[in-house]
């Protein structure tokens, strides 16, 4: 496994690569790998014969009161599990990846709006910025994102079909804990305690699914029940649940089977936690 930490490195390894005839199949992260990433792995390994993986805590992301600075960095490790998993490259910049006096940026205007995008100002430009700097890094065949991130998933599949961007995206299904909670980095913030009361998300979330298939389809029936069904556990602190449709990621007042998602992001503690599904 190589370990590239410029984007020359990088190239040189992805260039080997294409000249033994491999496709590139690529997987951005910011590290602190779990289950969920490594199912990205997985799928990528699938889609392509040579799996490039990025680790980098991409400060442009973060607002000015988040958790940038204490985000896990068990870089070894991540390390070892990419290793483990067959990935053949892992691009691992510093934080001058961004060059002195970056000033350039990708807006997305539409999809980026709500949800997270207004709950996190500038948090979908830097995502769709450094999404873009890496793909440029590795010129992938097949870049892979999990539907936990629902609004980035939508984000970079806008911004890949506006700029003509050559690289084909593929969604993984959110892996989840036994209880049913989305897995994710932020999970080990959490307290003993708010672990616990976290399970509460995933559930609000399956009722919902179960009384679509019961026949209810208004979202204003549905969205009541969920925050009735929230409200019940004090210690998190809704930021905002929503019932939109897939693409448009407005918001709609009916169901429509196969292109409706329920989402919802809120906070035990200090822990932000997000989580969606289809409806
Ligand atoms: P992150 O390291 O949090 O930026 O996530 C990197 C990629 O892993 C993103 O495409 C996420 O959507 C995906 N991801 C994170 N958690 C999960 C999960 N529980 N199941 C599937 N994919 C995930």
């Amino acid at each position: 496994m190589v370990i590239a930490r410029t984007v020359a490195e990088l190239r040189l390894a992805v260039v080997a690569a294409r000249k033994a005839g491999k496709t590139i199949g690529f997987v951005p992260t910011m590290g602190c790998l779990h289950v969920g990433h490594l199912a990205l792995v997985d799928l990528a390994r699938r889609e392509a014969t040579c799996c490039v993986v990025s680790i980098f805590v991409n400060p442009s992301q973060f607002g000015p009161k988040e958790d940038f600075s204490k985000y896990p960095r068990p870089f070894e490790e991540d390390c070892r599990l990419c290793e483990a998993r067959g990935v053949d490259i892992i691009f691992a910049p510093g934080v001058d990846f961004y060059p002195a006096e970056h000033s350039t940026w990708v807006s997305e205007e539409a999809v980026s709006q709500g949800l997270c995008g207004e709950c996190r100002p500038g948090h979908f430009r830097g995502v769709a910025t450094v999404v873009l700097k890496l793909f440029n890094s590795c010129l992938p065949d097949v870049a892979i994102f999990g539907r936990k991130d629902f609004q980035q998933l939508a984000v970079i599949r806008r911004m890949v079909r506006d700029l003509d961007v050559p690289v084909r995206i593929v969604a993984a299904p959110t892996e989840r804990e036994a209880d049913g909670l989305a897995i994710s980095s932020r999970n080990r913030y959490l307290s003993p305690e708010h672990r616990a009361r976290a399970r509460v998300i995933s559930e609000v979330l399956r009722r919902a699914q179960a009384l679509v298939v019961a026949g209810e389809c208004h979202a204003a029936t549905l969205l009541s029940a969920a925050s009735r069904q929230l409200s019940d556990e004090p210690a998190f602190r809704l930021q905002y649940i929503a019932i939109i449709d897939a693409q448009t990621l407005r918001p709609v007042q009916k169901v429509t089977h196969g292109s409706s998602v329920m989402a919802v992001a809120g906070f035990l503690g200090e822990t932000r936690l997000i989580d969606n599904v289809d409806l």
